[in-house]
């Protein structure tokens, strides 16, 4: 698997291992904190997220990058990219329905 180091806001410390997953989407895996009882929390981090840094007390923000959602565009089939479109509208609320003119008279009024 691919990875690079992820540094601090700072660019002193290593807080984390940028990871590619099988879809070639970057995730970040922060440095495991140490846990009482001697294992360690992993956590991974996948949209945006501000990350700190303990040592320097500075915060750096991670974002998934445009290439890596290009990259995962274009291994998308002609189905997938029917259903990602139908779920995009449907987040979006009904197409039929209009933008609520009600709310819009009561703007122009109250402003
Ligand atoms: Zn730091």
């Amino acid at each position: 698997m691919k990875s690079k180091p992820w540094l601090c806001g700072s660019g002193a410390h290593v807080v984390g291992l940028v990871v590619w997953n099988g879809n070639g989407v970057a995730q970040l895996a922060l440095t495991p904190d140490p846990i009482p009882d001697g294992s360690f929390a992993f956590t991974v981090v996948t949209g945006k997220a501000t990350i700190y840094c303990p040592e320097c007390q500075t915060t750096r923000l991670w974002d998934v990058s445009v290439e890596a959602l290009v990259e995962m565009f274009r291994h998308l089939d002609a189905g997938q990219v029917f259903e990602f479109s139908k779920r995009l509208l449907e987040s979006a609320g009904p197409p039929s329905r209009s933008p609520r003119p009600e709310s819009m008279d009561r703007e122009k009024a109250g402003g």
